[in-house]
C-alpha cells in the first residue's frame, strides 16, 4: 500500500514537473502541434489521476483505521493514518478551491468579452452565408476574423472580407471552424487551470502560453488540408500584418510543416493510454 502511494505520488510530481519542460522544447509544437496538445492533456490527466488516487488511498486508509478494523492497515498505526488522511483531504480542498476560483475568473472574463462584442458591434452585425458557414459579418474598418464561443459562431469584419480572395476567405473560415469544432477555448482554459494549480512552476506558465500558439497551428493545419497551405499563409499575412507570430506561422505553412504523417496522428491517439498507468498501479492486487 505504501509503495502504491509512493509510486502514484512520484508519477504525479514527475509528470507535473517534467511534461511541460520536455514538451515545450524543440520543434515538436511546430512539426506536430496535435501530438503536443494530446501529450500535454494526457500527461495532465495522468498526473491528476495519480494524485487523486494517492490521496484517495490515504483517505480510505484513515477511514478504515478509525472506523472499521484498526489492525487492518498493518504498515501504519491508526493515528498516523488519520493524520495522513486529513492532510490528503486538505490538499484536495486547496486544489479544489484554486480550480474553482480560476474557473470563476475565466467564466467572468468570457462573459465580459461577449458583452464587449455586443456593445461594440451592436446592430452592425449581419448574418450571412459564406461557403458552408453562416457567419456574422460586421461593418468595421479593421480586419477581424474570430471564432466566438458565446454567442457561438464566426465573425468576419467587412475589412477582412474585402482584403481576402475567395479561397483565402474559405481558408480562414476553416481555421476558425477548427477552433470551434475542436473546442480550442477549452484547451486554453485547461492550460490556465493547470497553471493556477501550480502557480510557482514557470514551466506550467510556459505550457499555458504554448497551448495558445499550438491551437493556432492545429487550426492552420486543418485549414491547409481543406484549402491549401498557400491560401492559409497568404490570408495570415494579409490579416495579421507584420506580427512576428504571423510571419512564423506563414513560413511554417509554406515550408510544408502542416502535413503530418499518419504515424504521428497514431502517436497522438496512442498517448491517451497514459492515464491507464496510475489506474493499473492503484488496482494492482499486490502491495
Ligand atoms: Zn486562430
Amino acid at each position: 500500500m505504501a509503495l502504491k502511494i509512493m509510486l502514484l505520488m512520484e508519477l504525479s510530481i514527475m509528470l507535473t514537473l517534467l511534461a511541460p519542460i520536455v514538451l515545450v522544447r524543440g520543434k515538436l509544437a511546430s512539426k506536430h502541434p496535435m501530438l503536443l496538445l494530446s501529450a500535454w492533456h494526457s500527461s495532465l490527466l495522468t498526473a491528476a489521476l495519480a494524485l487523486l488516487l494517492a490521496l484517495g488511498i490515504l483517505i480510505a486508509n484513515g477511514v478504515l483505521a478509525q472506523v472499521d478494523h484498526p489492525g487492518a492497515i498493518g504498515w501504519l498505526d491508526p493515528l498516523a493514518a488519520a493524520i495522513l488522511a486529513w492532510g490528503a483531504l486538505a490538499i484536495l480542498g486547496v486544489i479544489g478551491v484554486r480550480i474553482w476560483w480560476q474557473a470563476d475568473a475565466l467564466a467572468k472574463e468570457a462573459r465580459e468579452a461577449a458583452d464587449r462584442f455586443s456593445v461594440f458591434f451592436g446592430r452592425s452585425v449581419r448574418h450571412m452565408a459564406m461557403g458552408r458557414w453562416y457567419v456574422r459579418l460586421v461593418e468595421f474598418p479593421v480586419p477581424i476574423v474570430a471564432a466566438l464561443q458565446s454567442p457561438r459562431g464566426i465573425i468576419v469584419s467587412t475589412e477582412a472580407r474585402d482584403r481576402l480572395s475567395e479561397r483565402e476567405l474559405r481558408a480562414v473560415l476553416w481555421h476558425e471552424d477548427t477552433h470551434l469544432a475542436h473546442r480550442h477555448s477549452a484547451a486554453v482554459t485547461i492550460g490556465r487551470l493547470a497553471q493556477s494549480c501550480v502557480p510557482m512552476l514557470p514551466a506550467a506558465e510556459r505550457m499555458a502560453q504554448a497551448t495558445s500558439l499550438v491551437v493556432e497551428l492545429i487550426a492552420d493545419d486543418r485549414a491547409a488540408a481543406h484549402s491549401g497551405a498557400g491560401n492559409v499563409a497568404s490570408a495570415l499575412v494579409k490579416l495579421g500584418g507584420d506580427s512576428e507570430t504571423t510571419a512564423l506561422r506563414a513560413a511554417r505553412l509554406r515550408a510544408g510543416a502542416s502535413r503530418a504523417g499518419n504515424g504521428w496522428k497514431l502517436a497522438a491517439t496512442g498517448i491517451w493510454a497514459a492515464p491507464l498507468i496510475p489506474l493499473a498501479i492503484a488496482l494492482w492486487p499486490v502491495g
